[in-house]
Protein backbone atom coordinates (compact mmCIF):
# COMPACT_ATOMS: atom_id res chain seq x y z
CA UNK A 1 0.00 0.00 0.00
CA UNK A 2 1.04 3.51 -0.94
CA UNK A 3 1.89 5.66 2.36
CA UNK A 4 -0.35 8.56 2.51
CA UNK A 5 0.59 11.86 1.23
CA UNK A 6 0.38 13.58 4.09
CA UNK A 7 0.90 12.92 7.98
CA UNK A 8 1.44 14.45 11.54
CA UNK A 9 3.56 13.71 14.06
CA UNK A 10 4.93 14.81 17.29
CA UNK A 11 8.45 16.50 17.23
CA UNK A 12 10.90 18.24 18.72
CA UNK A 13 12.71 20.73 16.94
CA UNK A 14 16.77 20.44 17.69
CA UNK A 15 18.33 22.31 14.80
CA UNK A 16 16.99 25.01 12.18
CA UNK A 17 19.16 25.49 9.25
CA UNK A 18 18.37 28.72 6.59
CA UNK A 19 18.10 28.02 3.25
CA UNK A 20 18.05 31.11 0.36
CA UNK A 21 16.34 34.43 1.16
CA UNK A 22 13.39 32.66 3.45
CA UNK A 23 13.02 29.00 3.49
CA UNK A 24 14.33 26.78 7.01
CA UNK A 25 15.57 23.68 7.21
CA UNK A 26 14.51 22.08 10.69
CA UNK A 27 15.40 19.00 12.17
CA UNK A 28 12.97 17.20 14.16
CA UNK A 29 13.48 14.24 16.57
CA UNK A 30 9.95 12.48 16.80
CA UNK A 31 8.51 9.72 19.03
CA UNK A 32 7.98 7.20 15.88
CA UNK A 33 9.80 8.08 13.03
CA UNK A 34 13.36 9.19 14.86
CA UNK A 35 15.47 12.02 13.42
CA UNK A 36 13.52 13.60 10.29
CA UNK A 37 13.82 16.88 8.27
CA UNK A 38 11.46 19.32 7.13
CA UNK A 39 11.16 21.90 4.56
CA UNK A 40 9.28 25.18 6.38
CA UNK A 41 8.48 26.48 3.12
CA UNK A 42 8.76 31.12 3.85
CA UNK A 43 9.19 30.23 7.45
CA UNK A 44 11.29 32.97 8.11
CA UNK A 45 8.63 35.68 6.67
CA UNK A 46 7.37 37.91 8.98
CA UNK A 47 3.63 37.14 8.68
CA UNK A 48 4.36 33.26 8.51
CA UNK A 49 1.91 31.69 10.96
CA UNK A 50 3.68 28.67 11.67
CA UNK A 51 6.95 29.94 12.98
CA UNK A 52 6.17 30.39 16.55
CA UNK A 53 5.57 26.97 16.23
CA UNK A 54 8.40 25.82 15.03
CA UNK A 55 10.96 27.54 16.79
CA UNK A 56 14.01 25.79 18.15
CA UNK A 57 13.86 23.81 21.44
CA UNK A 58 9.92 23.50 20.79
CA UNK A 59 7.55 20.27 21.25
CA UNK A 60 4.66 20.82 18.45
CA UNK A 61 2.83 18.86 16.87
CA UNK A 62 3.36 19.01 13.18
CA UNK A 63 2.26 18.41 9.84
CA UNK A 64 3.86 17.23 6.66
CA UNK A 65 2.92 16.62 3.04
CA UNK A 66 5.96 13.97 1.60
CA UNK A 67 7.84 15.35 -0.89
CA UNK A 68 10.86 13.21 -3.26
CA UNK A 69 13.24 14.76 -1.19
CA UNK A 70 12.14 16.28 1.84
CA UNK A 71 8.96 16.80 3.24
CA UNK A 72 6.98 19.61 3.69
CA UNK A 73 6.13 21.13 6.89
CA UNK A 74 2.35 22.39 6.36
CA UNK A 75 0.94 23.16 9.38
CA UNK A 76 2.66 23.55 13.48
CA UNK A 77 0.43 23.73 16.99
CA UNK A 78 2.59 23.88 19.73
CA UNK A 79 2.49 21.61 22.63
CA UNK A 80 4.87 23.04 25.11
CA UNK A 81 7.21 25.84 24.27
CA UNK A 82 9.99 25.24 27.14
CA UNK A 83 9.31 28.95 28.28
CA UNK A 84 11.38 28.53 30.84
CA UNK A 85 14.36 27.34 29.17
CA UNK A 86 13.77 30.09 26.58
CA UNK A 87 14.02 33.25 29.32
CA UNK A 88 17.33 31.85 30.43
CA UNK A 89 20.63 31.93 28.75
CA UNK A 90 22.22 29.01 30.48
CA UNK A 91 19.18 26.65 30.52
CA UNK A 92 18.79 27.66 27.04
CA UNK A 93 22.68 26.51 26.25
CA UNK A 94 21.83 23.85 28.17
CA UNK A 95 19.27 22.39 26.24
CA UNK A 96 20.89 23.51 23.01
CA UNK A 97 23.35 20.75 23.80
CA UNK A 98 20.79 18.14 24.63
CA UNK A 99 19.48 18.58 21.35
CA UNK A 100 22.87 18.83 19.68
CA UNK A 101 23.96 15.32 21.33
CA UNK A 102 20.53 13.79 20.26
CA UNK A 103 21.76 15.46 16.24
CA UNK A 104 25.00 13.84 16.65
CA UNK A 105 24.36 10.37 18.01
CA UNK A 106 20.82 9.53 16.21
CA UNK A 107 20.25 8.18 12.76
CA UNK A 108 18.12 9.44 10.46
CA UNK A 109 15.09 7.96 10.07
CA UNK A 110 15.33 5.30 12.96
CA UNK A 111 12.52 5.14 15.45
CA UNK A 112 14.36 5.39 19.29
CA UNK A 113 10.93 6.00 21.78
CA UNK A 114 13.37 6.21 24.73
CA UNK A 115 15.51 8.18 22.68
CA UNK A 116 12.88 10.95 22.36
CA UNK A 117 11.25 10.20 25.61
CA UNK A 118 14.74 10.96 27.55
CA UNK A 119 15.08 14.16 25.42
CA UNK A 120 11.29 15.49 26.32
CA UNK A 121 12.12 14.41 30.00
CA UNK A 122 15.13 16.32 30.03
CA UNK A 123 13.37 19.44 28.49
CA UNK A 124 11.03 19.02 31.52
CA UNK A 125 13.48 18.85 33.80
CA UNK A 126 15.66 21.75 33.18
CA UNK A 127 12.09 23.58 33.66
CA UNK A 128 11.28 22.60 36.77
CA UNK A 129 14.22 22.12 38.47
CA UNK A 130 16.75 23.49 39.64
CA UNK A 131 19.87 21.23 39.03
CA UNK A 132 20.82 21.35 35.35
CA UNK A 133 24.07 19.79 35.90
CA UNK A 134 22.66 16.60 37.22
CA UNK A 135 20.16 16.54 34.51
CA UNK A 136 22.60 16.75 31.61
CA UNK A 137 24.76 14.49 33.22
CA UNK A 138 22.11 11.93 33.69
CA UNK A 139 20.57 12.70 30.49
CA UNK A 140 24.23 12.09 28.79
CA UNK A 141 24.40 8.65 30.40
CA UNK A 142 21.19 7.71 29.49
CA UNK A 143 22.01 8.71 25.53
CA UNK A 144 25.46 6.99 25.50
CA UNK A 145 23.28 3.68 26.61
CA UNK A 146 20.55 4.25 24.25
CA UNK A 147 22.97 4.68 21.20
CA UNK A 148 24.95 1.97 21.85
CA UNK A 149 28.29 3.58 23.45
CA UNK A 150 26.90 2.59 27.45
CA UNK A 151 30.76 2.75 29.54
CA UNK A 152 31.85 0.01 31.21
CA UNK A 153 32.23 1.06 34.55
CA UNK A 154 31.77 -2.31 36.88
CA UNK A 155 34.58 -4.15 35.37
CA UNK A 156 38.11 -3.69 34.22
CA UNK A 157 37.66 -3.25 30.51
CA UNK A 158 41.08 -4.41 29.73
CA UNK A 159 41.27 -7.60 32.39
CA UNK A 160 37.23 -8.28 33.33
CA UNK A 161 37.97 -8.58 36.77
CA UNK A 162 35.16 -6.16 38.92
CA UNK A 163 36.99 -3.02 39.82
CA UNK A 164 38.43 -2.38 43.48
CA UNK A 165 36.42 0.22 46.05
CA UNK A 166 39.71 2.46 45.07
CA UNK A 167 40.76 5.17 42.63
CA UNK A 168 40.81 3.65 38.85
CA UNK A 169 40.97 5.12 35.02
CA UNK A 170 38.50 5.94 32.73
CA UNK A 171 39.66 5.41 29.20
CA UNK A 172 37.66 6.78 26.37
CA UNK A 173 39.33 4.16 23.66
CA UNK A 174 38.30 1.56 25.75
CA UNK A 175 35.10 2.61 26.42
CA UNK A 176 35.51 2.10 30.07
CA UNK A 177 37.01 1.78 33.33
CA UNK A 178 40.42 0.31 33.69
CA UNK A 179 41.87 -0.99 36.96
CA UNK A 180 45.43 0.64 38.63
CA UNK A 181 47.53 -2.98 37.29
CA UNK A 182 46.05 -2.55 33.78
CA UNK A 183 46.70 1.47 33.62
CA UNK A 184 49.66 1.26 32.20
CA UNK A 185 48.71 0.04 28.83
CA UNK A 186 45.66 2.20 28.74
CA UNK A 187 48.22 5.53 28.10
CA UNK A 188 45.12 8.10 27.45
CA UNK A 189 42.97 7.22 30.79
CA UNK A 190 43.02 9.24 33.73
CA UNK A 191 42.02 9.07 37.05
CA UNK A 192 38.78 9.05 38.64
CA UNK A 193 37.85 8.74 42.60
CA UNK A 194 35.30 6.73 44.03
CA UNK A 195 33.03 9.24 44.33
CA UNK A 196 32.80 9.89 40.62
CA UNK A 197 32.60 6.34 40.11
CA UNK A 198 29.95 5.75 42.27
CA UNK A 199 28.16 8.69 40.59
CA UNK A 200 28.44 7.45 37.68
CA UNK A 201 27.18 4.22 37.90
CA UNK A 202 24.00 5.89 39.74
CA UNK A 203 23.56 7.68 37.01
CA UNK A 204 24.10 5.13 34.00
CA UNK A 205 21.87 2.43 35.95
CA UNK A 206 18.95 4.29 37.57
CA UNK A 207 16.08 6.30 36.84
CA UNK A 208 15.95 9.82 37.42
CA UNK A 209 13.79 9.93 40.58
CA UNK A 210 16.29 7.82 42.12
CA UNK A 211 19.24 9.92 41.55
CA UNK A 212 17.69 13.11 41.45
CA UNK A 213 18.38 13.71 45.21
CA UNK A 214 21.92 13.56 44.34
CA UNK A 215 24.39 16.40 45.72
CA UNK A 216 27.09 17.11 43.42
CA UNK A 217 29.95 19.47 44.91
CA UNK A 218 31.50 21.28 42.56
CA UNK A 219 34.54 19.33 42.34
CA UNK A 220 31.98 15.96 41.84
CA UNK A 221 29.68 17.85 39.44
CA UNK A 222 33.45 18.76 37.55
CA UNK A 223 34.96 15.50 37.84
CA UNK A 224 31.69 13.97 36.34
CA UNK A 225 31.87 16.82 33.25
CA UNK A 226 34.75 16.61 31.98
CA UNK A 227 35.37 12.33 32.16
CA UNK A 228 31.47 12.31 30.18
CA UNK A 229 32.46 15.45 27.64
CA UNK A 230 36.12 13.85 26.86
CA UNK A 231 34.48 10.35 26.25
CA UNK A 232 31.41 11.89 23.70
CA UNK A 233 34.46 14.09 22.21
CA UNK A 234 36.45 10.67 21.19
CA UNK A 235 33.14 9.13 20.21
CA UNK A 236 32.14 11.96 18.07
CA UNK A 237 35.66 12.83 17.05
CA UNK A 238 35.24 16.41 17.15
CA UNK A 239 33.75 18.94 19.83
CA UNK A 240 30.64 20.03 20.77
CA UNK A 241 29.70 23.42 19.24
CA UNK A 242 27.03 23.78 22.33
CA UNK A 243 29.35 22.60 25.18
CA UNK A 244 31.87 25.60 24.00
CA UNK A 245 29.51 28.16 24.43
CA UNK A 246 28.16 26.40 27.82
CA UNK A 247 31.56 26.92 29.05
CA UNK A 248 31.63 30.24 28.14
CA UNK A 249 28.62 31.06 30.11
CA UNK A 250 29.91 29.29 33.25
CA UNK A 251 33.26 31.21 33.12
CA UNK A 252 30.96 34.74 32.74
CA UNK A 253 29.12 34.00 35.78
CA UNK A 254 31.85 33.02 37.96
CA UNK A 255 32.77 29.87 40.22
CA UNK A 256 30.06 27.45 41.26
ZN1 LIG B 1 42.35 -4.50 34.74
Amino acid sequence: MPKPRTYQTEAIVIKKTKLGEADTILTLYTPHLGKIQGFGKSLRKTKSKMAGHLELLTHSQIALARGRNIDTITGAQTIDSFLPIKSDLELTSCALYATELVNQFAAADVEDHPIFQLLLATMQRLCEENNSELVLRYFELQLLGEVGYRPQLEQCVACHKPLKESTNSFSPGAGGMVCANCRPSQPFSYPLSREAQKALRSLQSGDYESVSGMTLTPELSHQLEVVIRNYIRYLLERDIKSAVWLDTLKAQSGPT
